[in-house]
């Protein structure tokens, strides 16, 4: 809707979907009392109300020390159920609207006239989709899920001294807490709001990361921020949102602290999470590394056959050059690539490098800025601020839209995926073709990769 780039337009239009959110919310609470029930053609605005009791995780049991690692795995009813909050319904808080004075025809009007207005960034908690909202936090990241049913799961929580921005867009999204936590890792850059946003919205349940400690104000927040909730994830560790539904959200902890990689780079000891629904798959990995150098191990190479095809890959590091090698991609083949960065960040953001071995796999890549570094190229990149993806089950399909652009696209769930069976056991293989050519690629290109400055390559972000 707006040019890329064109700031003050976003901020604009950020204004203005703030206030048209607010009124919308205002006017659903007034219908929700009008229509008494839920109707489908409410069915964005009204939020489902889970059955609590019948929630349950199978994570690390018993309960890991924090900073110690968990050793088995097992079944466990949530240990959130001991909070008042964990047993109370998901059904948000209606805000209060005076509704005598408008007639149930203006009000309808009124709140076509706002959906039509308003971005699907607006709309949130349990409309029936998975949601996955990767925030535009600047150099950073920050992404939430939001459950068909309505639990979230925030992977990382933003950029520590911008803050605003991921509470501003939770506020908008309408959620009152949050369900569960996942540090990716413990660089200013990805756990830098956990007090703003905890403080915010209460966390319900486990927050998950890689265990042991880091030297820095920053951690130490963390730690405090989400107190008895931390909890040291393993590489078995599982969490079930919607359980009580026949397609039910599957987030599993494949990786972290190296993967069995001798390394003390805060980037490579990132925790990778996978999202499963419906057949949909997503990879989150913070800032794992993917290309051996001085100061990083090459973590990606190990971690691939854990994690097979995605759909969905939120970009390792920014975009860095020592992220997505081409054996992560071969492996992964995913179709969508995510880049959270910010403008005029100072490591040149997304490279060449990378953004080169990510065209040769990916249908499109959606950058929440700008960044620093190679500018998007339109037969692949979008530039649109917030990139939200909606998994509808049943349809086999899922949208990416994002905040800043009028961009709605729609791919195939497991396009591309050619099942083979190979001694009995069926595995998912992509088509092989794009695979060679990244290949040649890499060992054109690999000296050159090595030798140019690493302007990235500082340990903090
Ligand atoms: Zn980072």
């Amino acid at each position: 809707m707006f040019p890329e780039g064109s700031r003050s337009a976003v901020t604009l239009w950020r204004s203005a979907a703030d206030f048209l959110s607010s009124a919308a919310q205002g006017l659903c609470g007034v219908v929700r009392r009008w229509a008494g029930r839920r109707e489908p053609w409410l069915s964005p605005l009204v939020y489902h109300s889970a059955d609590q009791n019948d929630r349950r995780v199978r994570a690390t049991t018993p309960k890991a020390r924090a900073g110690e690692p968990a050793s088995t795995v097992g079944i466990m009813p949530m240990r959130g159920s001991s909070r008042p909050a964990a047993t109370q319904s998901s059904r948000l808080p209606v805000p209060s609207f005076p509704q005598a004075h408008l007639s149930n025809g203006l009000v309808v009007a009124l709140l076509s006239a706002v959906l039509v207005a308003i971005p699907s960034a607006a709309w949130s908690a349990g409309d029936g989709t998975l949601q996955l909202h990767f925030m535009d936090v600047g150099q950073g990241d920050g992404a939430i899920l939001i459950a068909p049913d309505g639990e979230t799961i925030l992977f990382d929580d933003g950029v520590r001294g911008e803050c605003d921005r991921p509470l501003s867009y939770l506020r908008q999204l309408g959620i009152d807490h949050i369900d569960y936590h996942i540090a990716s890792h413990y660089h200013a850059d990805h756990i830098g709001c956990a007090t703003e946003v905890v403080q915010a919205f209460p966390l319900r349940h486990e927050a998950f990361d890689r265990g042991g400690n880091y030297s820095s104000k920053t951690f130490t927040e963390y730690v405090e921020a989400v107190g008895d909730h931390r909890q040291t994830a393993t590489d078995h560790t599982e969490i079930v949102l919607d359980t009580a539904s026949t397609t039910p959200v599957v987030v599993d902890i494949v990786a972290l602290n190296g993967n069995g990689v001798p390394t003390t780079n805060e980037n490579d000891l990132s925790l990778v999470a996978l999202i499963h629904f419906n057949g949909f798959t997503a990879e989150m990995g913070g800032d794992l590394s993917g290309i051996r150098t001085d100061n990083y191990e090459d973590i990606e190479t190990s971690v691939a056959p854990k994690v097979g095809p995605i759909d969905v890959y939120k970009v390792h590091h920014h975009g860095s050059r020592y992220s997505s090698n081409p054996t992560w991609l071969t492996v992964t083949h995913p179709q969508v690539a995510v880049l959270s960065m910010g403008d005029d960040n100072r490591y040149g953001h997304p490279t060449i490098e990378c953004l080169a071995r990510l065209h040769q796999v990916v249908r499109r890549v959606y950058w929440t800025e700008k960044g620093a570094g190679v500018p998007p190229d339109s037969a692949y990149d979008v530039v649109g601020g917030t990139i939200i993806v909606h998994v509808r089950p049943g349809t086999h399909k899922f949208t990416v839209t994002c905040s800043a652009n009028a961009v709605e696209d729609t791919f195939t769930v497991g396009a591309g995926v050619e099942h083979v069976v190979l001694g009995g056991n069926e595995t998912q293989e992509r088509m092989p073709s794009t695979a060679i050519a990244i290949h040649h690629y890499y060992i054109e290109s690999a000296s050159q990769v090595i030798a140019e400055p690493r302007r990235d390559n500082r340990n903090r972000k």
